[in-house]
């Protein structure tokens, strides 16, 4: 590729950096994709991954695989650290090299968001997020094994903790996940132990808010609920939770012994506002401009999940059409603006509607004046979500899956893998420090163009 080419780095393969590479794909640019995973995560599917429906190799695809025939784009697999907005160039940690620096002419940020335990780190251990692939097999490994853990025991009174389930958070997440639990008791392993009723398990779900599903129509918060205590689901609102340690959590005054507790509330974004001492909103967004720059970067987008932007005088939900819509946005104008073109109007969100699924044949649905619950919405939410997921084979494997599922109560994996901890990058060792005067790769370093 000849060095005139102008390089657009895009950090993170979400929803929001995919869109943006896609629509790059044909343009006369040097497209660099740098994530810390190999793999685009489809988040919506994550609950049915750490409830046994899905395998994890059912709801990611390696992104090599998606864009490998943008003959432009590069993929990179490491960690941004920093990015330094005057000398445009940004920094990542390799598996073995830290701070190499990587040159941009545009920059899109689309890093996504992780947990937020509003102030309480200190509940992460006890509580784990819902975020990543491993986050999703170690819920799933700890509902199994406090199964396991209750056949084995002798003594009846610890069954008691070990098959009570509190899920913090009751959006769209908790409440999924609360249904998708309650069917897996009830179901796939209710026949399978002799010392343990597994139906007997406790599933409750907390928020510290009046309804559950808070965002949706109070008519269809109202049917989520009555489907939820179908379920058997415990539903707990008005007040969260104040204290979260190895022996459960403490809701209103009450202890509620459990081993296994999972956080499905806060979210908090990516640390892109301080790369770019940006302005935040108070959840810590990056604020940006009507076109996805940063205020006084024109060559800087932020979108999705990291990104903040008023609409009708409210803020954008932090969902996956938002990114989509905000990443195809940003390769589109950077795509006007090399070939000397008009700019784009303002970006605007077209809001499709959202949708929440209650446990096996029943959802919720919103979209404009349409209001749906039952399993019309159902139809419509598999439909919307074989859809969108990242390649063909996974839309095929999962849909029979679901067929499977659905005829049989069969789940797809009920493993429990204690994968060997891998090395994390972002963690130079002693050698690393050492080696961080390696030279950098030639292509990708800052002065190498
Ligand atoms: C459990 C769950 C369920 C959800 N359900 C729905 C739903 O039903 N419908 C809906 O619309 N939305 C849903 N969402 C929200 C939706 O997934 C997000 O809004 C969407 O993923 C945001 O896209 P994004 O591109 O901004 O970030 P992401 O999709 O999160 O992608 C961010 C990418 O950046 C990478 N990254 C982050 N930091 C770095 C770094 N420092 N260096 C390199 N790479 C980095 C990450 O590895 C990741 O690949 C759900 C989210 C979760 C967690």
């Amino acid at each position: 590729m000849s060095e005139a080419v102008p390089r657009v780095v895009i950090v993170g393969s979400g929803f929001g950096g995919l869109a943006a590479a896609k629509a790059l794909r044909k343009s006369n640019v040097e497209v660099v994709v740098i994530d810390r995973q190999n793999h685009h995560l489809f988040q919506p599917l994550l609950y049915q991954v750490a409830t046994s429906v899905l395998s994890p190799g059912q709801i990611a695809s390696p992104i090599r695989g998606i864009v490998g025939k943008h003959r432009n784009t590069t993929v990179i697999l490491a960690e941004v650290t920093g990015v330094d907005a005057e000398r445009k160039r940004v920094f990542v940690d390799s598996v073995d090299r830290a701070g190499i620096a990587v040159d941009y002419d545009y920059l899109i940020l689309a890093t996504g968001a992780s947990h937020s335990y509003f102030g309480h780190d200190e509940f992460a251990p006890f509580a784990p997020g819902l975020k990543s692939l491993a986050d999703a097999v170690s819920i799933r490994n700890r509902v199994l094994q406090a199964f396991e853990q209750a056949e084995a025991e002798e003594d009846p009174k610890r069954h008691r903790d070990l098959l009570t389930f509190v899920l913090v958070g009751a959006g769209p997440t908790g409440v999924e996940m609360a249904a998708a639990l309650a069917e897996l008791v009830r179901t796939a392993l209710r026949s399978e132990f002799r010392r343990i009723d597994p139906t007997s398990a406790r599933i409750i779900l907390v928020d510290a808010g009046k309804r559950v599903l808070g965002t949706f129509p109070e008519t269809l918060a109202a049917a989520a609920m009555r489907r939820l205590e179908k379920l058997g689901v415990e539903v707990r609102l008005g007040h969260g939770v104040d204290h979260i340690d190895a022996d459960g959590a403490t809701v209103a005054g009450e202890c509620i012994a459990s081993k296994t507790v999972i956080w499905t509330a806060g979210v908090a974004p990516s640390p892109a506002g301080k790369w770019l001492e940006a302005t935040t909103d108070r959840a810590g967004r990056v604020r940006v401009q009507p076109d996805l720059t940063v205020s006084g970067h024109p060559e800087i987008f932020v979108v999705g999940d990291t990104a903040s932007l008023d609409q009708d005088g409210h803020p954008l939900p932090g969902v996956a059409q938002v990114a989509m819509q905000q990443g195809r946005y940003a390769g589109k104008l950077i795509r006007r603006r090399l070939k000397g073109q008009a700019a784009l109007p303002p970006f605007r969100y077209f809001d499709k509607g959202t949708m929440a699924v209650v446990g096996k044949g029943f959802a919720v649905l919103h979209s404009g004046p349409v209001n749906l619950s039952g399993f019309v919405a159902w139809m419509a939410w598999a439909a919307v979500h074989l859809e969108f997921l990242a390649q063909s084979s996974l839309r095929v494997s999962v849909f029979v899956q679901w067929v499977w599922t659905y005829l049989t109560g069969q789940r797809g994996s009920r493993l429990i893998v204690n994968y060997h901890e891998s090395r994390s990058f972002g963690k130079p060792s002693m050698d690393d420090a050492a080696s961080k005067a390696v030279p950098r790769p030639s292509g990708l370093a800052g002065g190498s163009r």
